[in-house]
């Protein structure tokens, strides 16, 4: 049979801290107007940090830490980084905003970043 875990183990384990606790440990937190990056290696499919508050509930973090400490996201919005580093988790440089209106963000910034071959500044 196995032993059970002594209770002094047990409160060390991260998972018997509260969710917020557990996410903030795995957050490098800078000054309020920083980025504040997601450390983990918990990330999706397509590179966004993802956070298990509890069993089969995994969330986006940056969406999680937007609800954590300003309010609610209203439905159907996304969360546009204005910071444009995905892991990035600092309120300060999130907006809501509809989805069509992220792309079309995320693709002026793209354009921004590389201009079309020939064409002269
Ligand atoms: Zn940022």
């Amino acid at each position: 049979m196995r032993q059970a875990l002594r209770p002094e183990i047990l409160k060390r384990l991260p998972y018997g801290l509260p969710p917020e606790e557990r996410f903030w440990m795995k957050v490098q937190l800078g000054a309020t107007d920083e980025c504040w990056l997601w450390i983990s290696p918990q990330v999706s499919f397509d590179g966004y940090g993802m956070f298990t508050i509890s069993h089969h509930n995994d969330v986006y973090v940056h969406r999680y830490a937007y609800e954590l400490l300003v309010e609610p996201i209203p439905a159907g919005l996304t969360i546009d980084h204005l910071c444009r580093k995905i892991l990035c988790v600092n309120p300060a440089h999130m907006e809501p905003v509809t989805n069509s209106e992220n792309l079309r963000r995320m693709w002026q910034w793209r354009k921004a970043q590389n201009p079309p071959i020939g064409i002269l500044p």
